[in-house]
């Protein structure tokens, strides 16, 4: 049985980690997949957890020798999934989550290597998600900036994805992401790739 995969975006400071970090403690079966990213680690970040921290020459050789499923520039730093950990998780029959940004998961939808329910997570507002990016307390002020700017580009790209959560209430939008999952496992009774299950032909 072949797993799921969820790609979940949100511009910087939605509250995206704080959602998945939730809604994983409570849902067994999911994995989080774990992007390669040139960015250097921020308060609290653990390589080989939130991240693998790779330098630039690795991350372009990882490139050249075509072993991410998807990659980008995200905020002036590189972001890429690799192929192969995602596999052999969907291969274990676990359901993976992508936090990636929007041009990766267009990157995706565009391929259509992947089948995935893509879920775009939004703050209630603007000014809400700079009061959030200015709490969390972990960019310089320029990086502050300079994420505030990108987010109304990525607000726009939200027509793109399938479902749209607005994390206003943590509580409310842990309940709302946790049923997407649900009500994704339960669609249709068939496999990921469209084929009816056993039982169906039994
Ligand atoms: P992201 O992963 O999307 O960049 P984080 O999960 O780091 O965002 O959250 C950014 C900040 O906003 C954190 O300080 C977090 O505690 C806070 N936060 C997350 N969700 C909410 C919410 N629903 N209401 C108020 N603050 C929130
Ligand atoms: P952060 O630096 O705050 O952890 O993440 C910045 C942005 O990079 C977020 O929008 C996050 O979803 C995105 N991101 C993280 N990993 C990947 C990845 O593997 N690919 C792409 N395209 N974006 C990623």
């Amino acid at each position: 049985m072949k797993g799921r995969l969820f790609v979940i975006s949100a511009p910087s400071g939605a509250g995206k980690t704080t959602l998945l970090k939730k809604v994983m403690a409570t849902v067994s079966g999911l994995v989080f997949s774990i992007s390669h990213t040139t960015r250097a680690p921020r308060g609290g970040d653990v390589d080989g957890v939130d991240y693998y921290f790779t330098d630039k020459n690795k991350f372009t050789s990882m490139i050249d020798q075509g072993l991410f499923l998807e990659h980008a520039n995200v905020h002036d730093n590189l972001y890429g999934t690799s192929s192969g950990a995602i596999e052999s998780q969907l291969s274990q029959g676990l359901d993976v989550i992508l936090d990636i940004d929007v041009q990766g998961a267009a990157i995706l939808r565009q391929s259509k290597r992947v089948e995935g329910a893509h879920v775009f997570i939004s703050p209630p507002g603007l000014k809400e998600l700079e009061n959030r990016l200015r709490g969390r307390g972990t960019e310089s002020e320029e990086k502050i900036q300079l994420r505030l700017k990108n987010a109304e580009v990525e607000m726009a790209a939200a027509k793109d994805y399938e479902y749209l959560l607005v994390n206003d209430s943590l509580e409310e939008a842990t309940n709302i992401l946790t049923s997407i999952i649900l009500a994704e496992r339960a669609r249709g009774h068939r496999h990921p790739s469209g084929e009816p299950i056993d039982m169906v032909k039994k």
